[in-house]
């Protein structure tokens, strides 16, 4: 089934974040055609129906440029997350290039941009991600690609965001992996989480790792992608979660292989 675009206005292009390290966040799109099995985006944005239609609605906000250009006369500077509930780098921005334009306008302001995608269309727009300005990272849950394709549809392969984490590295962009969701029992082993730090150790690059985040409509969209994979575990999944052990036993796992390869790594969110 193909992809519904819906075209709207807007009417901010900066929202206040309270994630760690922006100032605003930046999201030229609702919903999101990369369609991770895993995405809470839906209850962050309180939104049943696109829940439902995950991967398969995406409502396309046409004069966010335009707005962001009034605003970057009118606010604060400070750093701009793009993007935080969708992927700017979906296979739509390809056509209607509101991320490359955004970003543009962001840059000439002097507000420091933090991008983040599964999507190697992000080197389209290298001419404009330039050190000390941007900065770069690429969500990589697990390097082998038919787990990623059952888990991420409609993103890149994992060895093409590798990719682009080596290419920016090398051009001098402070380059960081976003490793998560850890899914307990499916991307959660020594190897698994070894090939991805190793990616990092060979970029330069800082490891931000997390584990799944069960918020609403979660366990519904994870469990025909999960029931192939390990049948009954998407029932356990709150128990395990919910216990401290897992979450302990991971982080000591990849503190230990990040420390062993040389790679700086921090928890995405202090639990
Ligand atoms: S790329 Fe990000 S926003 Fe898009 S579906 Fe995946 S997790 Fe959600």
């Amino acid at each position: 089934m193909g992809v519904q675009y819906t075209f709207i206005s807007c009417r901010t292009a900066l929202s206040p974040s309270g994630l760690p390290g922006l100032t605003y966040s930046l999201n030229p799109y609702v919903g999101c055609e990369h369609g991770c099995a895993y995405c809470y985006s839906p209850s962050v944005l309180k939104d049943k129906q696109l829940a439902e239609s995950w991967g398969r609605a995406v409502r396309v906000k046409r004069d966010i440029a335009e707005v962001l250009a009034f605003e970057v006369n009118h606010k604060n500077r400070g750093v701009v997350g793009v993007s935080t509930v969708t992927d700017p780098y979906q296979p739509i921005e390809k056509t209607v290039e509101l991320t490359r334009k955004c970003i543009e306008i962001l840059a000439q302001h002097d507000f420091p941009v933090s991008l983040q995608t599964k999507s190697d269309l992000i080197l389209r727009d290298s001419d404009l991600i330039a050190p000390k300005k941007f900065d770069v990272g690429v969500t990589i849950t697990t390097m082998d690609r038919d787990l990623a394709r059952l888990l991420e549809p409609g993103a890149s392969p994992p060895d093409a965001r590798a990719q682009v984490i080596e290419e920016f590295s090398e051009r001098g962009v402070d380059t960081w992996i976003f490793l998560g969701p850890i899914i307990p029992e499916i991307n959660d082993d020594e190897k698994s989480l070894r090939e991805v730090i190793a990616i990092a150790a060979r970029s330069r690059s800082k490891i931000l790792y997390d584990r799944l985040n069960l918020r609403q409509w979660v366990l519904e969209r994870l469990q025909p992608a999960l029931e192939g994979e390990r049948p009954g575990l998407v029932e356990r999944l709150p128990q395990i979660l919910g216990g401290g052990t897992f979450w302990r036993e991971i982080c000591s796992r990849i503190k230990s292989i990040c420390s062993a390869l040389g790679v700086r790594c921090e928890a995405a969110f202090l639990s």
